[in-house]
């Protein structure tokens, strides 16, 4: 009897690091497992919403005038003063004319005196992208539509607080969707 008691006694107090161990790696092997599917959610969010939007030059040439397709496609320029939505005030939305991705918002909209559309910062950090540009031996900023890929404008560091930005953008890569209020 004594013998079995000391036994269990011994066998028990071997089991108990044992499970203690177990069972901390399995709590932590949860952990890691929950953190892990938080992330590759939100990747599969991210990608979704931006799914790249990719069209033929014909598909495009339909949808765009000549302006827009020049600018947007090839990376052109619109004369400065021209474009519709210079002088837009009111609130909304900047959109991407070639795929509708919300780029920029009227909050960060100012007025440059450049004649282009001028913002101090974009809608989001996924949005609108930026690639280095050092065409005509004139290092800048490319900003682009992160969707469809569509040429916006260039980005400089002249702008106004809290940036310091200055989102210069062609008035024909834009759409603008007015805020509807109830
Ligand atoms: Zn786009």
């Amino acid at each position: 009897m004594t013998y079995l008691m000391q036994y269990v006694l011994v066998a028990f107090v071997l089991l108990i690091p044992m499970s203690c161990q177990q069972s901390k790696s399995s709590v932590q092997s949860k952990t890691e497992k929950t953190s892990s599917s938080v992330v590759s959610k939100q990747t599969t969010m991210l990608s979704d919403s931006l799914k790249k939007v990719v069209k033929t030059k014909a598909e495009w040439k339909a949808e765009l005038n000549d302006l827009e397709y020049n600018v947007l496609r090839e990376k052109g320029t619109e004369r400065p003063n021209t474009g519709d939505l210079l002088k837009e005030k009111s609130e909304g939305v900047f959109t991407c004319r070639g795929c509708q991705l919300p780029l920029f918002s009227s909050e960060t909209k100012f007025e440059s005196g450049t004649g282009w559309p001028s913002f101090w910062e974009p809608i989001n950090e996924v949005n609108v992208a930026e690639e280095k540009d050092n065409k005509y031996g004139w290092s800048r900023v490319e900003v682009l539509c992160a969707r469809c890929d569509g040429h916006l404008g260039h980005v400089f560091n002249d702008g106004p607080k809290p940036t310091g930005l200055r989102y210069c953008i062609n008035a024909v890569s834009l759409d603008f969707v007015a805020e509807t209020k109830n």
